[in-house]
Parts: structure tokens; C-alpha cells; sequence
């Protein structure tokens, strides 16, 4: 029996009168409560199906919400009315909230079951106890290779069920129909190039949940100048997410946590493991999140963890992590502390391998709870970077410029930008070459002197608070660079 099947049976035998079922795939949901309806009383029952378009059975009188609820009210037979989309008429719309309550206590008494399906609307608090809740049901690996086998596949991709069910987590079943005619359509498919295929499917999905964003794996860790302890850490579990880790039973890291002072590399380094470990990154925009624009905050953070957790392995990362679950949520309302104990929890109970990389450059803002021992594998520090990963970073950025760092003083450089970022050196060498390029000359350590000149490193205008983040982080995090190690 698939999942949905199972907590539907579970629920009908609890006599929960009211079903919510989160879910875009309303032909299986109604096809399994068909099968469900013949079989699990002694006499079958009907599906009454409900929309606002045709209400009951093409019944005029019921397409009005509240006229659907009064008909089933009315109604002797002991059937089971599913309702699509109905949970959007509940919103906002208290009457309707308590029509539904009143029917709950009803219809208890009659055995008759109300399922409510939606693709995306929460349970509202008024009927939360009422309602019995099927979470976004997004089949499992073995749902996913039962429908796969049933589909006529040629002999040789038929072999390759396994993978193609495993690339396909996360998916819908309607997500995976299309995929699989999309598929049938493609001549000369080859392993590589149906996962290519399946990948490709993914990214519209993540790119389709708003909030999600994929961060194709452009950056290699030999970009980031430095942050050689925290290099290391990355390099030494590159093979924590591989099959043959799991296989032989090895742990995967959890996550991190960078924090530290803007512009020294933080991102740069969460975009660089994705590549060293191979591994899909998603960007998590909890600015967008806690706008409220995609829908209850709360709501869509669950559902982006899940989706995640669907698609997984893979990286998640919280950019200006403080923003969502710092100490904002003392301030900002009800639905950020639930945003931030939802975090907590899914960080404990989280399956799948999802890593998470958090950055964070406001940390008094962190709430002490996040930091304890346990929650992050480890918590690093990015500092400023020293005279030698000056050097390294002049010699990256120079490259990236299409620069020989062999022509430039690199000494010279580094004794220049005392007390620069990465993201400050990187734009003087940028400026530089523009200058270069304006002159019609070779770039020469004359445009980067000028260009050098002309920046006020931010160390300069925020001495303050960059003291803050340096006491702060002396006790409770490990420096990214042994550099800073050296000073401590
Ligand atoms: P913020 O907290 O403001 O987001 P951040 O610490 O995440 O800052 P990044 O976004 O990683 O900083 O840095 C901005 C850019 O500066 C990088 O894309 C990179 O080009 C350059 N940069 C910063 N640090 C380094 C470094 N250590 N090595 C090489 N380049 C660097």
C-alpha cells in the first residue's frame, strides 16, 4: 500500500470526519480514494467530488462554498466528499472556518468523511485540531520505481529504473508523468543523458518554489585565497556523501556555520564545497521567506525544508542566517520564533542528507540556541585576511583578470592593503584593469597603486564593530585560518 494510502486508512479508521491533504496530484489522491472506497467497508462507498467550477454532481446550488458544506450536512448516505481546492475559500474567512468546525462535530457522528485537497495551503489554527493533516506528499523512492516499471520503457533504460528513481526524489507524480513522456520523446538516450534530463526537471522545480535558488557549482575552492584551516575541514569530508561512505556506515557532516567580517569569503566558500563535494547547492532567500509575499512565512519555510530534504543530498544555505532565526524573532511576531523553533527542530529530526552551510555577519544577532555543541558539526571565524593571504588573493583575482601576478609585486600589494577584504582587493584589481583598458595600455602596478588609492577599506569606517565580531567569536568559534590563530 503507497504511503498516502496507508495514513488515509489510518486516519478513516481514527473517524477523523475531516481530511486536509497537501498535494498537486489530485488523480492519484482521487484514485487511491476510489480503490480505498471499494474496499475498506463492507459496502463500497461513492467519491463526491466538489469543485467551485461545477460544485456537487453539476448541482448549480452547491459551486457556493458554504452551500457545499450544507449539502453535505443534509446528505444520508455515509460517502466520502472530496473537496479540491477548498481550502482556499477558508482563508481569511472566519465564518466559513466555523461552518466547517460545526460540520466536523456533525459529521463525526455519521461516519462520513470530508477530504479537503490543496497544493500548498496550511491547516488554519482555528480547525487545527479538528482536521487530520497528509503533509506534502511527494512519493517515495519506491513509489517512485513502482510507477517507473509500469511505463513501457525500451529494454536497456528499463535496466536503469534504480537511478532514474533515485534522480527523481522530490518529484510529484505529475512532475514525473511529464518527465517520463519527455523522455519516451528523446531518441538515443543514454544513461548520463536521462539524468542530465532529470536534473534539468529539478532545477525548474526549486526555481518554481520562489524562495529556493539553485547556485550552479562555478566556484572550486582553489578560488578562495586563505581560510586554509577552513579549506582543510572542507577537503577532508569531500567523501563523507558518497554511496560508499554510506555503505560503509561513515557519517555525513551535519553543517557549519561562517561568520565573520563581510567581504572576506564566507559565500565564497559555502558556493566552493558544492563543487569539491559534488553536491547540488540551494539557497535558501529567507528575506523572501519572511516577506509573506509566497504565502504564510512559516508555511513556505517548512515546505522549502522539505523540498530540499525530497531532493536531497544536497546543500542547503541560510544566507545572513541572523535575518531569519536570529534575534529578530524576539521582535518580529509570532511567525519568526515559529520559524525559528521549526529550524531547530527539523535541524534535530532532518532526514536525508541535507548539509547546511550558514553564513552570518550580524552574530550578536544569533540566538545562544543555535550555537550550541551539537547543532553545527563546527562554527568557524573568516577574519581579515593576513599579509600572506593578501598575496594569495592578489594572485587569484590577477588571474581571474587575465593578469600574470609573476609581473606584479605582490609584497608590494599586500603592504598596501593592510586591513583589506577579499571583495575590497578583488574590486581594485577589477577597477585597475578598467583604467588599463580606458588607456589602451598593458595593466601595470601604476593602475593598481590608483585604483588602490581609491578605495576606503571598510576596516577603516567600521573599526568598531569589526572589534565586536573579532571578541565575540574568540571564545566561541574556530578561526577559518591559522592565520588568525596566530594572533588570538
Ligand atoms: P557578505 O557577508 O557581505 O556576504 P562574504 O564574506 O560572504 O560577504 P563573499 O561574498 O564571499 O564575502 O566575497 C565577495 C567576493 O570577494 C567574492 O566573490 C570573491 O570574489 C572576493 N573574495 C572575498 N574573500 C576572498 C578570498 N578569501 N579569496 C578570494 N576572493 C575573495
Amino acid at each position: 500500500m503507497s504511503r498516502l494510502a496507508n495514513e488515509l486508512v489510518f486516519a478513516f479508521k481514527s473517524r477523523y470526519p475531516i481530511i486536509w491533504i497537501v498535494s498537486s496530484d489530485e488523480e492519484r489522491v482521487e484514485d487511491v480514494l476510489k480503490d480505498l472506497a471499494t474496499r475498506l467497508w463492507p459496502a463500497p462507498r461513492k467519491i463526491r467530488v466538489w469543485t467551485c467550477v461545477s460544485g456537487f454532481e453539476h448541482t448549480e446550488d452547491t459551486k457556493n462554498p458554504d452551500s457545499a458544506l450544507a449539502w453535505i450536512e443534509k446528505a444520508s448516505d455515509a460517502d466520502i466528499y472530496l473537496l479540491k481546492d477548498f481550502p482556499d475559500w477558508l482563508i481569511n474567512n472566519p465564518a466559513l472556518q466555523r461552518h466547517l468546525k460545526n460540520l466536523y462535530y456533525h459529521l463525526r457522528k455519521k461516519n462520513t468523511f470530508l477530504v479537503l485537497l490543496t497544493p500548498n495551503i496550511p491547516v488554519p489554527q482555528t480547525l487545527s485540531r479538528e482536521v487530520y493533516m497528509i503533509p506534502f506528499d511527494i512519493p517515495d523512492e519506491s513509489e517512485i520505481t513502482e510507477f517507473l516499471h509500469r511505463f513501457p520503457f525500451n529494454e536497456s533504460l528499463k535496466k536503469f529504473i534504480p537511478e532514474m528513481a533515485h534522480a527523481m526524489r522530490g518529484l510529484t507524480f505529475n512532475e514525473i508523468f511529464h518527465l517520463v513522456q519527455r523522455l519516451a520523446q528523446t531518441k538515443k538516450l543514454t544513461p548520463e543523458s536521462v539524468l542530465n534530463i532529470i536534473f534539468q526537471e529539478k532545477e525548474q522545480i526549486i526555481r518554481k518554489e520562489g524562495v529556493l535558488e539553485y547556485v550552479p557549482p562555478r566556484w572550486s575552492i582553489e578560488d578562495i585565497g586563505g581560510l586554509d584551516i577552513l579549506k582543510d575541514w572542507l577537503r577532508k569530508r569531500a567523501k563523507l556523501f558518497t554511496p560508499e561512505a554510506r555503505k560503509k556506515g561513515l557519517p555525513a557532516p551535519k553543517g557549519i556555520l561562517i561568520m565573520g567580517i563581510s567581504g572576506c569569503g564566507k559565500s565564497l566558500a559555502v558556493k566552493a564545497v558544492s563543487s569539491l563535494w559534488k553536491l547540488p547547492l540551494y539557497r535558501l532567500d529567507m528575506n523572501l521567506v519572511l516577506s509573506g509575499g509566497q504565502g504564510n512565512p512559516e508555511w513556505v519555510f517548512h515546505r522549502a525544508l522539505k523540498l530540499v530534504e525530497a531532493v536531497s543530498p544536497a546543500i542547503l544555505w541560510f544566507d545572513e542566517i541572523e535575518m531569519g532565526v536570529g534575534r529578530y524573532h524576539e521582535t518580529g511576531g509570532e511567525g519568526r520564533s515559529h520559524i525559528f523553533s521549526t529550524f531547530l527542530t527539523w535541524m534535530q529530526e532532518r532526514q536525508g542528507d541535507v548539509f547546511i552551510a550558514a553564513t552570518a555577519n550580524r552574530i550578536h544577532l544569533l540566538p545562544a540556541e543555535l550555537l550550541r555543541k551539537g547543532r553545527f558539526d563546527q562554527i568557524f571565524y573568516v577574519d581579515l585576511p593576513s599579509d600572506e593571504e593578501r598575496k594569495e588573493i592578489f594572485r587569484i583575482h590577477l588571474r581571474k583578470q587575465q593578469q600574470d601576478p609573476a609581473l606584479f609585486d605582490l609584497v608590494g600589494l599586500a603592504a598596501m592593503t593592510k586591513g583589506w577584504t577579499g571583495a575590497e582587493i578583488e574590486q581594485a584589481v577589477i577597477n585597475a584593469r578598467i583604467e588599463a583598458l580606458h588607456e589602451g595600455k598593458p595593466m601595470s602596478m601604476d593602475h593598481l597603486i590608483m585604483a588602490i588609492g581609491q578605495i576606503v577599506p571598510l576596516s577603516k569606517t567600521m573599526e568598531d564593530q569589526i572589534k565586536a565580531i573579532k571578541t565575540w567569536a574568540y571564545d566561541r568559534a574556530m578561526p577559518a585560518s591559522s592565520s588568525s590563530r596566530r594572533y588570538r
